[in-house]
């Protein structure tokens, strides 16, 4: 069985047509899923999710790219935090590819949402699902600088280089990859995955965004995870059937959830 560690079910796209996505799944033998916070406007929704099924589980965040919506405290992480089926944080982080004109300077809003999330964190003992692009560097620090090494958690939809990988590691941290793993000029991203240890490997579609070869530009849904395991197993040189129940157990291990046999309730 597969585990999507990170989707965004509640997205339009994927919303309307959750019984197809369910049935979608059970074919392709995708039996679990974190659905991923990125609004506090958001959260009630993506819980229902995850209440609507003894395998999916929720977040609590607020996404680094998201302007214009509510601005979370502790206070209110905490709050959301203490619903049931609640696993992580996030997803939370850095991201400067849109700037929009602005300083990596005048970021420090992201900075400080970012630093917002570690405390929550550090508060609940819950793990992050941290998102970061175009800002690496800056990412390590505030978490190095905040964190204090004592928060856990994944970079998802990993894209950086070795260097990253090995000092997300350092802190204690897994990797995920998506379907970009299997895009045809993601050589450098393929040397990556090979070298981070399958303990600290998971998978992940970040659906409905960035479906796998070969159904790239396609809408994404957890049941086209399989697609990445084939990828990361090829890698590893090791049987697609162990790199499921590999990242099984890691899903299981990182958010302290055990999966059961059934899909729904
Ligand atoms: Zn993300
Ligand atoms: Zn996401």
């Amino acid at each position: 069985m597969f585990v999507d560690s990170h989707c965004h079910l509640s997205f339009p796209g994927l919303a309307e047509q959750l019984p197809v996505i369910r049935a979608d799944m059970r074919a392709a033998d995708v039996g679990a899923a974190l659905c991923i916070c990125t609004t506090l406007e958001e959260f009630d929704e993506v819980h229902a999710l995850a209440c609507s099924d003894n395998n999916f589980w929720a977040s609590a965040g607020v996404h680094p790219d998201n302007e214009g919506v509510l601005e979370p405290s502790v206070k209110d992480l905490l709050r959301l935090a203490e619903h049931a089926k609640v696993v992580a944080i996030g997803e939370t982080g850095l991201d400067y590819y849109r700037l929009n004109g602005r300083t990596v300077a005048e970021m420090e809003w992201q900075r400080e949402r970012f630093r917002v999330h570690i405390q929550a964190a550090q508060h609940t003992g819950l793990p992050l699902v941290i998102h970061t692009r175009t800002a690496s560097k800056d990412t390590l620090d505030v978490l190095t600088a905040e964190g204090d090494g004592r928060v856990g958690g994944v970079f998802h939809c990993f894209t950086e280089t070795l260097e990253v990988a090995r000092a997300a590691l350092d802190l204690g941290f897994y990797i995920s990859f998506s379907g970009i793993l299997t895009f045809k000029n993601a050589h450098d991203l393929r040397e990556v995955a090979s070298f981070v240890p399958l303990d600290r490997c998971l998978i992940e579609t970040d659906s409905p965004y960035l479906a796998p070869a070969p159904f790239r530009g396609k809408t994404n849904t957890p049941a086209l995870l399989p697609w990445v395991a084939k990828q990361v197993a090829e890698l590893k040189g090791i049987a697609v059937e162990d790199i499921a129940r590999i990242t099984t157990l890691n899903f299981e291990r990182l958010f302290g959830v055990s999966i059961t046999a059934s899909t729904t309730q």
